[in-house]
């Protein structure tokens, strides 16, 4: 399938490692102009080498919102235009509700949704006037249903839920929105892989009992989905949030 991704204009948040990572590798590979803005210039300066120096980077640190307009005025400075917007930048913190401070909730609302939010009423303008483009949120499984800590599970609900809003305003205009909720990814840089060094027989077992495809999955598997997604092949996908999960996740629908 041709995905005719060749020379889009793609910005992927936390783009230097993980999923983000993969899904720049996608898009390189799909002849994309992809750039990938994260905090350290260190790891962009890492994740470009790896890349064969085929993205351009930036730097920004996306809790903050005055970065956030820097970002895409930059971007847009560079590259003219938006076709894709990638969405990807998260994580999680704290514990329990009753012993997680509220700076932590507002924490994990501003990197997993008011930076996704924020991004995406930036982008939209310059998507408007191309009557083009897509936004794709990274969420997770566990924001579909219940499980993850709470700050986490309740910021990816609000996001998928943004999705679906944003989503049915502004196709009209030509803008595909959509989110892609994984489940429990593997890679280097990950709490899996932390949390397998950490218990390893308990590991096994949680991936047993969680995940009916046996294993983890890998960044490339999300990669593939955002690249399809992002493309006209995916024309009549508007305001869906896609599991890709192994079976983890427990709903029905
Ligand atoms: P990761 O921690 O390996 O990478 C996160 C990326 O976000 C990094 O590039 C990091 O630099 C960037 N980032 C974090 N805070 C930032 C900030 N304030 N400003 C700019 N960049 C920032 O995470 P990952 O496992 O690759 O996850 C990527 C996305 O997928 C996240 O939104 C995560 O919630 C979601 N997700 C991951 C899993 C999993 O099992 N790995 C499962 C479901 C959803």
């Amino acid at each position: 399938m041709d995905l005719q991704l060749n020379g889009k204009k793609v910005l992927i948040t936390g783009g230097s490692k993980g999923i983000g990572k993969a899904i720049a590798k996608a898009f390189v590979s799909e002849g994309a102009d992809v750039s990938i803005a994260a905090r350290r210039m260190e790891a962009l300066e890492k994740a470009k080498a790896e890349l064969d120096g085929r993205v351009t980077i930036f730097q920004a640190d996306l809790t903050s919102s005055v970065e956030r307009e820097n970002l895409i005025q930059s971007f847009i400075g560079q590259k003219g235009t938006i076709d894709v917007l990638i969405n990807n930048a998260g994580g999680s913190n704290g514990s329990k509700a009753a012993a997680t401070d509220m700076e932590l909730f507002y924490q994990a609302m501003e990197l997993n949704y008011f930076s996704a939010v924020h991004l995406s009423k930036l982008v939209v303008e310059h998507m408007k006037r191309e009557r083009n483009g897509s936004i794709i949120n990274i969420t997770s499984v566990f924001g579909r249903e219940s499980g993850g800590k709470v700050t986490y599970n309740n910021a990816k609900a609000a996001l998928i839920s943004f999705t679906k809003s944003l989503a049915d305003e502004v196709i009209s205009d030509g803008i595909r929105v959509n989110s892609i909720a994984p489940g429990s990814i593997l890679h280097e840089t990950g709490n899996w892989i932390k949390r397998i060094k950490e218990d390893p027989e308990g590991m096994k077992e949680f991936v047993k009992n969680e995940i009916p495809a046996g294993r983890f999955g890998t960044p490339e598997e999300i990669a593939n989905v955002a690249a399809f997604l992002a493309s006209n092949q995916a024309s009549w996908i508007v305001g869906a949030s896609i599991n890709v999960d192994g079976g983890q996740s427990r709903m029905n629908f």
